[in-house]
């Protein structure tokens, strides 16, 4: 490959090498089905006991709580559509609720179900008297995400949590929280809610693992149906090898988290401040204490995105407008239009977001290549 920078961590990280080096024997000669009976099966489904035991930890869970899935996506699925299917099995309410802002992996199912959408602020964070409004005893989900994929906005999930808890006793709080474990230490998010998405590649893990935490208390229909692992929750083959990077990257994560966050904050800081300071009608779309460290998000006037990323794309720096699902298309990001974005700006919406691999040189060719982008384009 040539080189690149690369400031697209929110779409994808990548992998940390102790995760790889952690996968490869399960790929190699550790391959057995951890589901079988013989020694070498005992082996694999110790490997997966033992990251259980490690996630679980990290995320301040009892192992049975830890359910492995596909991806973050399945993980949200599985949320939304496994406890409305429960509660339509129990004769309960089954209605769901979200804000605007949410992912896909959680708007589209709540939208099938039939649910309520709710507003969210100028950041992109719900409206916490929106939220108020929706929830009655027919709730049976609320989904409020932790951190925001395209505007890196943090929720306040202890008054999300509290508003739920007081409104709605009955119902499941889930939380996508699949951009929150490079920023935040998940155990104290665990607490606040029953539910809670994660994706190992969001975290320096391999692509095509996820994790979600399911409260004791709560019961939920599985949404793939088969050999019944994962106790009934989730059936499929493990992915042991996945499983296993999926715990070596959280691990590495968690420990590096209280350098890494003020580290790339600096670097998130000098880039904006950088583009603020050399090109005129540049805003940044949410304010630096409403979000995360690793998050740079900023309009542009009087350019388009398409534009300004095909010639960042030609000067070898990988960005972004959107979330990685959206900007293939190039559609109007529903964030942005939810959070009350004039078009004049979400037009010229650019994201690029730090990782682990993100140095002082990434930020500088960046914010050069955006200042030659922007005034070719202005010109
Ligand atoms: N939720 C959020 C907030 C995300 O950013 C993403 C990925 O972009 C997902 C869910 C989906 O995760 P995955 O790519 O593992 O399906």
């Amino acid at each position: 490959m040539p080189e690149f920078t690369y400031l697209d961590h929110a779409a994808t990280s990548p992998m940390h090498a102790a995760a790889v080096a952690a996968m490869l024997p399960f790929l190699t000669e550790r391959y057995a089905n951890p589901s079988g009976s013989h020694r070498f099966a005992r082996d694999a489904r110790r490997a997966v006991d033992e990251a259980r035991d490690v996630v679980a930890d990290a995320l301040g869970v009892t192992p049975g709580s830890v359910v492995f899935t596909g991806c973050g996506t399945e993980s949200d699925n599985t949320a939304v559509d496994g406890v409305l299917q429960a509660a339509v099995t129990a004769g309960r309410p089954s209605v769901a609720v979200c804000p605007a802002a949410e992912h896909h992996a959680v708007l589209h199912p709540v939208e099938h179900a039939g649910g309520r959408v709710v507003a969210v602020d100028r950041s992109g964070r719900v409206d916490l008297d929106a939220l108020a409004a929706a929830l009655d005893p027919h709730v049976a989900l609320v989904s409020v995400m932790a951190v925001n994929n395209e505007v890196g906005s943090i929720t306040d999930l202890a008054a999300v949590s509290a508003l739920v808890r007081d409104r709605c006793p009955d119902a499941v709080l889930h939380t996508d929280a699949v951009q929150a474990a490079c920023w935040t230490d998940l155990r104290a998010i665990s607490p606040l809610v029953d539910l809670m998405s994660l994706s190992a590649h969001k975290f320096g893990g391999p692509k095509g693992v996820g994790v979600l935490t399911v409260a004791p208390t709560v019961g939920i229909d599985p949404i793939i149906r088969g050999g019944g692992q994962e106790r009934e929750r989730r059936s499929g083959t493990h992915n042991v090898a996945g499983i296993v990077a999926l715990a070596e990257a959280l691990t590495i994560t968690d420990a590096d988290r209280d350098t890494e966050v003020p580290r790339l904050a600096a670097l998130r800081d000098r880039l904006v401040d950088t583009l603020l300071a050399e090109l005129d009608g540049v805003i940044e779309t949410v304010p630096r204490s409403d979000k995360v460290a690793g998050s740079a998000h900023v309009c542009i006037e009087r350019i388009e995105s398409e534009a300004l990323l095909y010639l960042l794309d030609r000067a070898e720096v990988c960005a972004s407008a959107a979330s990685a699902c959206a900007s293939g298309a190039m559609e109007p990001s529903h964030v942005l239009a939810a959070m009350g974005v004039d078009r004049h700006w979400s037009s010229g919406a650019l994201r690029m977001t730090l990782g682990a691999t993100s140095t002082d040189a990434d930020v500088d060719r960046a914010a050069e290549a955006v200042i030659d982008a922007v005034r070719t384009l202005r010109r």
